[in-house]
C-alpha cells in the first residue's frame, strides 16, 4: 500500500529532476546525528524547482524546513511533518572584483578556503563554524567578537511565496544570531565584500582561530554548537557551569565537562535527552542566576 507521503513524494518528484525522498532520514544531515525522519526531503536541482518545491507545500499546506548542514538543528525523534529541502546543489562560488558570491549550499569551511586562495579577508572569523552559507547568513553566525553581517553585501532568497528577491545588507535587520530575514524564505545565494589582503596572513588568523577553538570547545563529539544564546553581558556557558551542571547526563546526552553551553551526543543519543538537559539547564540557570536561557539551535518536528 502506498503511503500519503509516497504518493506526495511521486507527485513532487514529477515535477523536478532533483530527488524526492519519502520518510528520510534527517539525523544523518545534523551534525548532532539525531532525530527522526521527514515526511519529504526534497533536494532541488536548481532554482525553479526550489519554488516548485515550496509551491507544492504551500498548496498541500506543509510546514517547510531547510536544512542546510544541520548544524545549529536538533531534530525532534518523531521526526517532521512536512516538506525538508536540502540546498545541495546551490554550491556556485565566484570572485567579483573583491567580492565573493556564494551558493546557499556552499559549505563555510570551502568558501574560507576560497577567500585564502583568492587573498580576500574578512571571514576569517568563521574558521571551524560548521554549517553552509545559507544556514550562516540565516543565523548571522560569528565568533570572536564578528559576524557574518559585518561583511555581507546582499543576499539572494526566493520567498515562501515563490517570489524571487535581492536584498541589500542595509535591508536585513541582523540581530545576536539573527538575520530577521522573512519567515519562510529561503537564501540561495549571498556575496560577501572582503578586503585584499595576505593569503599567508589570512591561513594564519585561521590557524589562530581554530587553536582557539579546539582548546576550549568540544569538537571531539556530536553537537550543535552553542545550545543557548549568551544573555546582554553574560556566557550562557559560565551560567550553566556556575549552576552545578557540567558533565550532568541524560540518557547518551551529556553537557560538555569542557564547555557549559555545548551538549555533547555521546553516542545514540535521542532528542528527548537533549531537551531534557536543555530544561534542565534553564530551570536551575533561573533558580540561581534569575537569567531566563533563550535556545540559539533550532528544535525541528515532532516528539
Ligand atoms: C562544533 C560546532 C561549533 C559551532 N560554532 C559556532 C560559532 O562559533 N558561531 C556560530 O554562530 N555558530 C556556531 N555553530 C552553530 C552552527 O554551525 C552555525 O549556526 C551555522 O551557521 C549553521 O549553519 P547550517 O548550515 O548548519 O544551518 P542549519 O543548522 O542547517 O540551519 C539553521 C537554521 O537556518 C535555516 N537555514 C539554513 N539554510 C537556510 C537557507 N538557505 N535559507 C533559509 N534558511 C536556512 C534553517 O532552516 C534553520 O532554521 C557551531 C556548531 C558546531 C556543531
Amino acid at each position: 500500500m502506498t503511503t500519503l507521503a509516497e504518493s506526495a513524494a511521486k507527485r513532487l518528484q514529477a515535477t523536478m529532476r532533483g530527488p524526492v525522498v519519502a520518510d528520510a532520514p534527517l539525523a544523518p544531515y545534523t551534525s548532532f546525528r539525531i532525530g527522526g525522519p521527514a515526511m519529504l526531503l526534497a533536494t532541488p536541482a536548481e532554482r525553479e524547482e526550489l519554488k516548485r518545491a515550496l509551491a507544492f507545500a504551500l498548496a498541500e499546506g506543509w510546514p517547510v524546513h531547510v536544512l542546510g548542514g544541520g548544524s545549529n538543528t536538533l531534530v525532534r525523534d518523531g521526526g517532521f511533518r512536512g516538506l525538508a529541502i536540502r540546498l545541495d546543489a546551490f554550491r556556485a562560488l565566484e570572485r567579483r572584483d573583491d567580492a565573493v558570491a556564494a551558493g546557499a549550499g556552499v559549505r563555510v569551511s570551502r568558501l574560507l578556503a576560497f577567500c585564502c586562495r583568492h587573498g580576500l579577508a574578512g571571514l576569517e572569523i568563521l574558521s571551524g563554524v560548521p554549517g553552509t552559507v545559507g544556514g550562516a547568513v540565516w543565523g548571522n553566525a560569528g565568533a570572536w567578537g564578528g559576524a557574518v553581517a559585518d561583511v555581507l553585501a546582499s543576499v539572494e532568497l526566493v520567498t515562501a511565496a515563490g517570489e524571487e528577491r535581492t536584498l541589500p545588507r542595509d535591508a536585513i535587520p541582523f540581530g545576536y544570531r539573527a538575520s530577521g530575514l522573512p519567515t519562510g524564505s529561503v537564501v540561495t545565494l549571498a556575496t560577501f565584500a572582503l578586503t585584499p589582503d595576505d593569503a599567508a596572513a589570512m591561513r594564519r588568523r585561521i590557524s589562530g582561530y581554530l587553536v582557539r577553538r579546539n582548546a576550549s570547545q568540544p569538537v571531539e563529539f556530536r553537537s550543535a554548537g552553542s545550545i543557548f544564546k549568551n544573555p546582554p553581558g553574560e556566557y550562557a556557558g559560565r551560567l550553566v557551569e556556575r549552576a552545578g551542571l557540567r558533565g550532568t547526563r541524560i540518557g547518551n546526552a551529556m553537557i560538555s565537562a569542557k564547555h557549559g553551553n555545548y551538549i555533547v551526543n555521546l553516542g545514540g543519543a535521542r532528542a528527548a535527552d537533549v531537551l531534557a538537559l536543555v530544561a534542565l539547564a534553564r530551570r536551575r540557570v533561573r533558580e540561581a542566576a534569575g537569567v531566563e536561557l533563550e535556545l540559539e539551535i533550532k528544535v525541528v518536528g515532532e516528539d
